[in-house]
């Protein structure tokens, strides 16, 4: 079959179960509100868990910053992108979640598969929780260590691993937060267990950084753990901290490795100053205003008791992620069809994304919400329509 039918019919395939994805086209700022086909919403699937993305004092720092420092970056970090605004972050990174040193990369997905092709070579091993993100899984994949998946937050077969499988340098990966479920790891466990055999805890904070622990530094603060030569940490900033990029976290021996040897890191362009400065911004706002947290941890309470009240399945999340599974693709489809009708914006999250059989809503929760919009929100989750679709689930 000549390449280009075969494309096609593979996107006929994918129409017809109803798992072929389109972009929605937002015409407003990241926000309470989202304007997308000249029609305002209700948004209920960002990742701004802080209303960072659009605020008005992060956005005048970055201005700033872009009329004195430019718009580009002009190269890598090693020839002449690193900035002395991204000297300054990652100085106040290592801080913020109390570890020796921190790196800043360009996004998330190359912080994730920086680590395992860094630190493991052949013959060493990984370990990774099922749900852990697809940035994780490829990072696996892309490195020349034996890469094993444990099942969802299985932390005894994590030991038992460890114990069985032979290798000289051994590493076990998880999402500190898991991102489609919004559960959190069994963190201290793990550290246990992982500084016991030896190995290195890897632990992706992507939706914990910024929201958990007492400062907002993440999970791993909740579990009172340091970033160390036994545990990484990565943070992104595309989620609370409204912006982009990401940085990694530990041992400044670790670190300097990453530097020296992360091809994600070295072969790719440093993000703008002006976009570190904002940054820089959003980071210190979350250390110095801790409403905003108590504002989200106030919205998950109140959205939390109504589905318990509802009789709806409450899933096993304290974080900003709160899935209602539904099912089957459509059924998903057609849940987030009937919030778009009454003005309310849920993305429905489908497989590959998430395991056959588990499509859900991926309901999240900003401190930018308003009780009243939760009101509505559950009200319509409540309705007969989902409902139905819910009977359908598993
Ligand atoms: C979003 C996300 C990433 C990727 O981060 P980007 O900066 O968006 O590339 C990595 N891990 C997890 C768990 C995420 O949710």
């Amino acid at each position: 079959m000549p390449w280009r039918t075969q494309l096609q019919s593979e996107h006929d395939d994918r129409k017809r179960n109803r798992l072929w994805r389109a972009r929605p086209m937002i015409g407003s700022p990241q926000g309470r509100t989202l304007e997308i086909d000249g029609q305002t919403y209700l948004n209920f699937c960002s990742n701004d868990y802080l209303g960072l993305a659009n605020d008005a004092r992060v956005n005048s720092v970055v201005a700033e910053a872009v009329l004195t420092a430019g718009t580009g970056s002009g190269a890598s970090h090693l020839v002449c992108g690193h900035s002395s605004q991204h000297h300054e972050l990652e100085l106040q990174l290592a801080s913020f979640v109390d570890a020796e040193k921190a790196v800043v990369f360009s996004t998330g997905y190359m912080a994730n598969l920086a680590i395992p092709q860094t630190f493991l070579k052949r013959g060493d091993l990984v370990l990774q929780d099922k749900l852990n993100h697809a940035s994780l899984i490829d990072a696996g994949r892309y490195c020349e260590a034996t890469m094993k998946r444990y099942p969802h937050s299985d932390v005894e077969r994590v030991d038992t691993l460890l114990s069985k499988l032979d290798a000289d340098k051994k590493m076990v990966i998880t999402d500190g937060v898991f991102s489609m479920d919004g559960d959190s790891a069994e963190i201290e466990r793990l550290q246990t267990i992982t500084s016991r055999h030896g190995a290195v805890l890897v632990v992706d904070d992507a939706h914990g950084f910024g929201v958990l622990g007492e400062t907002g530094a993440g999970s791993l603060e909740a579990a009172e753990i340091r970033p160390s030569q036994n545990v990484l940490m990565v943070g992104t900033f595309g989620k609370s901290v409204g912006g982009m990029g990401a940085f990694v976290a530990g041992d400044a021996c670790y670190i300097e490795s990453l530097v020296q040897h992360a091809r994600s890191y070295i072969y790719t362009t440093a993000l703008p100053p002006g976009v570190v400065a904002g940054v820089s911004e959003s980071v210190r706002i979350i250390k110095e205003e801790p409403q905003r947290r108590l504002d989200l941890i106030r919205n998950i309470s109140h959205f939390r008791n109504w589905i318990c009240e509802l009789g709806l399945p409450l899933s096993d999340s304290r974080s900003p992620i709160q899935p209602l599974v539904l099912g089957s693709a459509s059924a998903a489809l057609k849940a987030s069809q009937i919030l778009r009708e009454q003005g309310i914006w849920v993305t429905a999250i489908r497989p590959p994304t998430v395991p056959t059989g588990s499509a859900r809503l991926r309901i999240t929760l900003t401190s930018k919400h308003r009780l009243e919009d939760i009101d509505q929100l559950v009200s319509v989750l409540g309705s007969e329509a989902i409902r139905e679709s819910i009977k359908e689930a598993p």
